[in-house]
């Protein structure tokens, strides 16, 4: 069997975690060509060892000190910054994980496709930012995209042999995260610790924050808007709890295929691996008589505003979606900083695109240059969104 060249970008977060634990599973399958990292540089290292990496990347020029020191003598080359994140994944690969969280993630799932990698796209972000720009790149050089967020490989698997033109619509379920039985009156006072923990999956800390407000799904209506090319009215959020039932896609016909399975990153990320071959993967089996029954229930938009948001930019399409995402990661770090409250996450992110909508930039092209210009320029919008309501409550 050829040995498969694979590079895993955001190696030391939950995704990249669950990517190398199946790629660890058969050594002799890969060649593993760079892995890449934030601040957790000793995880960084040790895995950049474990798999025998060619490079092992930090996004921060600060850490490469200790990244170097944690890989001497082993032979492994090391670099720092997000331009060497980007020249890595330059590195000829077969398949590629995007697994970076935020808007850093674009640019080097976009680099990968244009060595014609097959992209494991588990970073949402690159298509709510630029999902044209990503999709029409990937398109050009003749490479492919797989949807790794659960959901999305849901649908992907759901569609396998059907024609796109017979689909009526598309449910894409949510659990309600960490709040979703919380009285909306006690949502004021959420802390990110309280947001923090998920009460089906396992995931990093801010898409577990993002799904308690549900901006999660917010970004995964855009992300299936921009990858399947289904028009936003036949793109349907729906609360079920249990997370077992990942997308459901109706047909013309009235049938609807659901994707059914544990919630468990890992099976979406080894479909990924494995695509077009389905193999064997570790994870539980169902018990249905055991589990007894799935519930759901409609999302309350008053409850959930990033809902309602998420369709205006589908609408209003273009960099619009740069606007929202940058707003929304600005209004997380001051939520996760203490320096906005859990509510007031939406209404920033409103204000900002609100602010922003006649902006001459947004009628522009669609670049890696104008996506990372309006991303900057949102994030400065929503500082001085959250600066005015400081202000206002130390008035
Ligand atoms: P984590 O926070 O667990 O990991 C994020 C990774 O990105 C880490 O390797 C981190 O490095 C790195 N990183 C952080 N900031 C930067 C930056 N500025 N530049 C480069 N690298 C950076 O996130 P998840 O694994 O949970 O999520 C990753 C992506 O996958 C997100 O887009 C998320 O929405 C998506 N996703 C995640 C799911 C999950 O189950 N976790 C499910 C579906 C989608 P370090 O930690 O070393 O600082
Ligand atoms: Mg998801």
């Amino acid at each position: 069997m050829t040995r498969r060249r694979v590079s895993v970008f955001g190696a030391t977060g939950s995704i990249g975690g669950n990517t190398l634990d199946l790629i660890g599973r058969a050594p002799d399958s890969y060649d593993v060509i760079a892995l890449s990292g934030g601040r957790n540089v000793a995880l960084l290292a040790d895995l950049a060892r474990r798999h025998n990496a060619q490079i092992a990347v930090t996004a921060y020029d600060d850490c490469l000190p200790a990244l170097r020191d944690h890989l001497a003598g082993s032979g492994i080359d090391c670099a720092a910054g997000a331009g060497a994140i980007v020249a890595a994944a330059e590195r000829p690969a077969d398949w590629v994980m995007s697994a970076i969280v935020g808007a850093a993630g674009l640019a080097p799932g976009m680099a990968a496709l244009k060595q014609g990698a097959t992209l494991a796209l588990a970073n949402k972000e690159s298509l709510v930012t630029a999902g044209t720009l990503l999709m029409e790149t990937a398109k050009r050089h003749g490479a492919i995209v797989l949807p790794v967020d659960s959901e999305h490989s849901a649908v992907f698997q759901a569609l396998i042999g059907e024609d796109i033109a017979t689909v009526e619509r598309i449910v894409i379920t949510a659990s309600g995260g960490a709040f979703r039985d919380w009285p909306l009156a006690d949502l004021a006072r959420a802390t990110p610790a309280q947001a923090s923990s998920h009460p089906n999956w396992d995931m990093g800390q801010r898409i577990t924050i993002d799904s308690a407000s549900m901006f999660n799904k917010a970004l995964e209506l855009i992300e299936t808007h921009e990858f399947f090319g289904i028009a936003p009215e036949r793109i349907e959020p729906l609360i079920h709890p249990e997370s077992m039932i990942h997308a459901m896609v109706g047909f013309v016909d009235g049938g609807i295929m659901a994707h059914v399975g544990p919630p468990d990153m890992r099976h979406a990320i080894g479909f990924a691996l494995h695509w077009p071959e389905r193999r064997a993967l570790p994870v539980e089996r169902l018990d249905f008589a055991a589990l007894g029954q799935f519930t759901f229930r409609a999302p309350d938009e008053a409850r959930y505003p990033a809902l309602r948001l998420a369709r205006e930019v589908m609408q209003a399409g273009g960099l619009s979606g740069a606007v929202f995402n940058g707003a929304k990661e600005r209004a997380l770090d001051a939520f996760i900083d203490g320096d906005l409250g859990f509510l007031e996450m939406a209404p920033v992110v409103e204000e900002t695109l609100t602010a922003m909508a006649g902006d001459a930039l947004l009628s522009g092209q669609m670049t890696l240059d104008t996506v990372a210009e309006t991303d900057h320029l949102a994030r400065v919008r929503a500082g001085e969104a959250i600066r005015a309501r400081q202000s206002k409550r130390q008035d």
